[in-house]
């Protein structure tokens, strides 16, 4: 698979590129939008990691630049910023996932063999689902079978959260870091805030679905029906 990177911090492009390629795939790498632009018209990627933050041209107009050319390779958009604003402007401009800095090496790999997939993936990958659960990441709505709740900004994160992991377990850590970012006086009691929100949301349309908490490890979904 040949894989675009498009990232202006040159030590993260540098990891990226190396991830990709200890993942078997070739990397090529740009370092602002306008060459990342010229790279991606070429059409000869199956997938292209794009930040929102470039030197010359940001990611949003690269993206939609290269859409309103017809090239369709799946786009997974990089951003230090979780602002539901800047995540409604990335899924606008074609999107077709999107990673928060800071983020896991497994996830961002995770995302790639996601978004080369065929298109049915990719649809699947906007909608996470778990057990009778689907969250709806263009309406920011969480559903079980004909019911379903709006979620909150952080709300909504936090879900998406849980449901990339499925399978395994989120420490607080982990939630902290990816809701509140480095910098910041949140600590483990917003963490069981926001759990509690979610737990309520959940039992409001009657999911089988449960956020298990670990003691001493995080939290974890489980099926419990
Ligand atoms: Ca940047």
């Amino acid at each position: 698979m040949k894989i675009l990177i498009v990232e202006d911090e040159k030590r993260l492009a540098a990891t990226l590129a190396d991830l990709v390629e200890l993942g078997g795939d070739q990397a090529e790498t740009r370092f602002d939008g306008e060459s990342g632009l010229d790279e991606a018209l070429t059409g000869l990627y199956d997938v292209m990691i794009l930040d929102v933050m470039l030197p010359k041209r940001d990611g949003f107009s690269v993206l939609r630049a290269m859409r309103a050319e017809g090239i369709k390779t799946p786009v997974l958009m990089l951003t230090a910023r979780s602002e539901l604003a800047d995540r409604v402007q990335g899924l606008d401009s074609g999107a077709d996932y999107y990673l928060t800095k800071p983020f896991e090496p497994q996830e961002l790999l995770a995302c790639v063999r996601a978004l080369s997939r065929r298109q049915p993936e990719l649809r699947e990958s906007d909608r996470p689902s778990f057990g009778d659960l689907t969250l709806d990441k263009q309406n920011f709505t969480l559903h079980c079978g004909s019911e379903s709740v709006t979620l909150r900004h952080k709300e909504f994160e936090l879900m998406e959260l849980l449901l990339l992991n499925r399978g395994s377990v989120i420490t607080k850590e982990t939630i902290l870091l990816k809701l509140w970012g480095y910098e910041t006086e949140a600590d483990d009691n917003n963490v069981e805030v926001y759990i509690s929100f979610l737990r309520r949301k959940l039992k409001h349309i009657h999911s089988s679905v449960r956020i298990k908490t670990l003691r001493m490890l995080g939290y974890c979904l489980s099926n419990e029906e």
